[in-house]
């Protein structure tokens, strides 16, 4: 997943790459607590070109995530659609002021600004295997959801709602007022 910059011309050029589980598995940190899996790859499309001394990416990253539903915690599919526009500057003597973009404008000739939309590149060829991650990583749901929907499982029985109806007493209730619980439950 490395763009080399010399070829770039003010013409845009297209680049596909795909991300399958073996690209997945080098780039995850643990702590993170993504699937270790993909079920599927993630393709991204990507025109880039220059304009004076900037480089200008726009495209796409798209596929699905496995993911564990935070009501029912059953496995589904999160699909992710996300639209990249970059505009990367020459760093030129610069340097980032966080070490975390500093070793990354060595490590892969490139850095990012906090909403990625725009950085700083370095040398000949810049690597981006960090930005698609990060975008994946920014792109996924604090809470994790199969459908919104899903109604859950039953706290006093423990059965999948969705599946089956259980005797417990109490309305389902899907309101406004179950999710703050819910949060108050999270925050505990
Ligand atoms: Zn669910
Ligand atoms: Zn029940």
């Amino acid at each position: 997943m490395k763009l080399p910059l010399e070829r770039l011309s003010a013409t845009p050029t297209h680049y596909a790459f795909e991300a399958d589980t073996g690209w997945w598995q080098q780039q995850l940190q643990p702590h993170w607590g993504l699937p270790t899996a993909l079920d599927e790859p993630l393709v991204v499309a990507l025109d880039a070109h220059v304009m004076g001394e900037d480089l200008f990416l726009s495209g796409s990253l798209t596929g699905g995530l496995p993911l564990e539903c935070s009501r029912c915690l059953s496995r589904y599919r999160h699909a992710l659609g996300e639209s990249i526009t970059l505009v990367l500057e020459p760093a030129g003597d610069r340097a980032p002021a966080d070490p975390e973009g500093a070793a990354s404008l060595t490590r892969d000739g490139v850095c990012f600004g906090d909403e990625l939309e725009s950085g700083w590149y370095r040398g000949n060829e810049i690597a981006l295997a960090g930005y698609f991650l990060e975008l994946i990583v920014l792109a996924l749901p604090v809470k994790p959801l199969c459908g919104e929907g899903c109604l859950g499982l039953c706290p006093s029985c423990g059965v999948d709602r969705n599946v089956e109806a259980c005797d417990c007493a109490g309305p389902v209730r899907i309101s406004p007022f179950s999710v703050l619980a819910d949060l108050r439950k999270d925050s505990k």
